[in-house]
């Protein structure tokens, strides 16, 4: 059987493999040099002494499965570092670099970790906590100028693809404790093929890449996706304003050249977006013109990972002309519904299924079915195999005929577009007799002038069952006028404003203004938290 690598070097042909796959700190490494270190690093895990019995998770080579931990900024060592441990035939775990330590610890004893594969910026502190967990540890020797290696495979030859697993990553936690998902060489193969031929990444391609790798819209969607591709990603580890600005600047300059390296693709989470746009408000006219007219050169622009609200997609079009693509994925299957690249994009919709993926809304009882208002299900050849020791879990969160239980509440458009109302544990309110979709709420009050951000759900009521609350982040300019008109923003003033836009039932009636919302690495709000200690202390 083939592996994902033989999938990878099928791709990485001649033509391609002296092009660049990786830029990273001002220097560059190509197809070639990326996987001659993988195979240093493969020789390094399979020439140590790592005891595999009962540890494995059952697989090729001479790693046999054993759970290999990578902790590396965003660079070419990371990604060498997982395409290593795949040609040793081992399981990548990609380990969160802004996790404390004990969340690190966790997450290693949990996964069963044989080895540590780290760089010299973390050695320190990744030797001890390897020395914890009884993991050997590595450096991850510097990606550059190795030998090169003849050895493509000829794609007609892969045959079957290895269903043993290849990859945990865990949960972004935003409704409990992360959870080990683990995926095989033939789901990430499935899912690198779809997303590249969904999208149509190309050789052409440069992507600009500022997202966490440890979860999949930065593994997959931004990196490995586009490697399959033959593209170049760029890393910019920090997530900067300034620095996307510029290098969109840099990429297009206004004479109308554009670079050699110009970024062709970017692909960011909502708070991104609504983050640029306000760096952009806050440039001189002259600079505002010179950053539009690059952002539009871009051949795509997407967004994914929580809710796109439509406030911030339509002013990301006035500014750029890019109608962005709202994607939908998820840790257990990646990515499996999404807006066209060619075609309408639908705002406050997540488009429609990729080929190869099946979908239906659990409430359908007649089976099957997309009518209706209830919790997605997905089938898909990119489906995980399980999440990592928790067989119940597992069990639980499967039909009887094999969909995934998504856990989010769905419905679907007159033309067929999905619209993702939000989790069914978190997002999801019962007010009355009513169910309503904190989603949708966020996305109106968006639209008021003084809201910068949002965040909706319920919390217990006694005559209602659950009050609709609202934190707003107030935008720095107005709320600067309000303290010098020495008015408030208050729920009154907020709601009289909204009435004429929410049914009375969807208003809120609590209101909290903070000074910033607490998100996860993701950008996400854990709203089950949230409700936990609101509720708790009234
Ligand atoms: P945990 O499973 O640990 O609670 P999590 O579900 O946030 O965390 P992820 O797998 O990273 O972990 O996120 C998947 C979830 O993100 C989806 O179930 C969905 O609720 C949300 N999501 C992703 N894309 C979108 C989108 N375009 N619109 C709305 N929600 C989205
Ligand atoms: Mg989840």
């Amino acid at each position: 059987v083939g592996t994902i690598m033989e999938v990878f070097k099928a791709a990485w042909r001649p033509s391609v493999a002296e092009r660049i796959a990786i830029r990273a700190d001002q220097k560059s490494y190509t197809y070639t040099q990326l996987l001659s270190s993988a195979c240093n690093i493969s020789r390094l895990l399979s020439g140590t002494d790592i005891e595999v019995n009962n540890k494995g998770a059952g697989g090729h080579g001479n790693l046999g499965g054993a759970r290999i931990g990578i902790v590396a900024k965003p660079s070419a060592e990371f990604v060498a570092g997982v395409l290593g441990t795949w040609l040793g035939g081992g399981v990548a775990v990609p380990l969160a670099l802004s996790h404390p330590e004990t969340e690190l610890l966790h997450v290693m004893n949990d996964s069963d970790i044989s080895f540590v594969l780290s760089t010299e910026d973390y050695s320190e502190s990744m030797q001890s906590v390897a020395t914890r967990c009884a993991a050997q540890f590595s450096l991850i020797p510097p990606v550059s100028n190795t030998f090169s290696s003849s050895n493509t495979t000829d794609e007609s030859q892969i045959g079957e693809i290895d269903e043993n697993p290849a990859l945990i990553i865990y949960t972004s936690g935003t409704t409990g404790k992360p959870k080990g998902v683990v995926h095989t060489h033939k789901s990430i193969s499935a899912q690198v093929k779809m997303l590249a031929d969904a999208w149509e990444y190309t050789t052409n391609d440069q992507f600009l890449h500022c997202l966490p790798l440890h979860h999949v819209h930065g593994l997959f969607n931004a990196l490995l996706a586009p490697l399959y591709a033959g593209a170049s990603v760029e890393f910019m580890p920090k997530f900067s304003v300034r620095s996307i600005w510029q290098r969109w600047r840099e990429s297009y300059p206004i004479n109308g050249t554009k670079a050699d390296d110009a970024i062709t693709v970017f692909t960011g989470v909502p708070t991104m977006y609504t983050r640029l746009i306000q760096g952009y408000q806050a440039m001189d006219p002259e600079q505002q013109a010179a950053s539009a007219s690059a952002a539009r050169q871009l051949r795509l622009m997407m967004c994914g990972s929580s809710a796109l609200p439509q406030p911030v997609m339509h002013e990301w079009e006035t500014i750029t002309g890019h109608c962005l693509l709202e994607r939908y994925g998820m840790t257990e299957f990646v990515m499996a519904i999404s807006n066209p690249l060619k075609g309408a994009r639908k705002a406050g919709t997540v488009g429609k299924p990729f080929p190869g993926v099946q979908v239906r809304i659990a409430e359908d009882k007649n089976g099957g079915g997309t009518t209706g208002e209830g919790e997605l299900c997905v089938k898909s050849p990119s489906l995980f195999k399980e999440y990592w020791k928790l067989p119940q879990v597992t069990k639980e969160s499967f039909t009887d005929d094999g969909f995934f239980k998504t856990g989010d509440a769905c419905r679907v458009d007159e033309d067929g577009y999905y619209v993702i109302l939000g989790r069914t544990s978190a997002d999801i309110m019962k007010v009355g007799g009513y169910k309503l979709s904190a989603l949708e709420i966020e996305s109106v009050l968006l639209q008021h002038p003084d809201i910068a951000e949002c965040c909706v759900f319920g919390l217990p009521d006694k005559d209602y069952g659950e009050a609709v609350s609202a934190i707003v982040v107030l935008d720095s300019e107005q709320k600067r006028k309000l303290e010098e008109s020495n008015s408030a923003f208050s729920l009154e003033y907020l709601c009289n404003w909204a009435k004429d836009k929410l049914a009375p039932y969807k208003l809120p009636t609590r209101l909290m203004v903070w000074d910033s919302l607490p998100r996860n690495a993701m950008g996400k709000v854990n709203k089950k938290e949230l409700k936990r200690q609101l509720g708790n202390e009234k």
